[in-house]
């Protein structure tokens, strides 16, 4: 009976089976970038203008939309390229740094890019290809959380605050220390 389904029609079914799960994993991703890069935009808004008056809000509505585009864009390569590689590496970020430098446009999508890369390592079982094409090997850490998992959202909230604490770290020590070393040089 089976040998009477004519080949195309059994591929183009298990075409769509295979589809479906991959959108629906695709959707849960979706959200939660979409999470990580609104939480990661409202608090840096707080860390570059902590007064919380319109000053924070306007920062976050200037940072908060092209990163929310930046954390959307790497899965593009679901339906272009290989899926975690094409458009989840190290040369693809680096194109997103240089874009403003050189065309004055597109500020702030390298740290969506970069957030969106963040949580792909840290917070799902698989990790990212972040040296294609030259290495093909996927890079993850080993308390990944699976993607469609309930505690995805715990996960994704967990690696933002992460980020926030480095940020902070950035934006504030950083400065200070680059002024210590500066003083100790000249002798003061
Ligand atoms: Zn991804």
């Amino acid at each position: 009976m089976l040998s009477t389904i004519p080949n195309w029609h059994v591929t183009a079914h298990k075409r769509k089976v295979s589809s479906g799960v991959e959108s629906q994993c695709t959707i849960m991703n979706k959200k939660g970038h979409v999470l990580n890069a609104v939480l990661l935009s409202i608090g840096l808004g707080y860390l570059l203008e902590p007064a919380g008056d319109e000053t924070t809000l306007f920062t976050i509505v200037a940072i908060g939309i092209p990163v929310t585009l930046g954390a959307l864009f790497p899965d593009v390569d679901t339906a272009f390229g290989k899926h975690r590689k094409t458009l989840h590496n190290l040369p693809i970020l680096g194109l997103f740094v240089a874009f403003p430098i050189v065309f004055d446009n597109l500020e702030y999508v390298w740290i969506g890019v970069l957030t969106h890369y963040v949580l792909d390592i840290a917070g799902s079982k698989r990790g990212i290809a972040l040296f294609y094409p030259v290495w093909k090997k996927e890079f993850g850490l080993p308390f990944g959380v699976a993607v469609s998992s309930n505690r995805s959202t715990l996960m994704t909230v967990i690696v933002t605050a992460a980020e926030l604490v480095v940020a902070g770290l950035i934006i504030y020590e950083v400065p200070l220390l680059a002024i210590d070393l500066a003083r100790q040089s000249i002798g003061f």
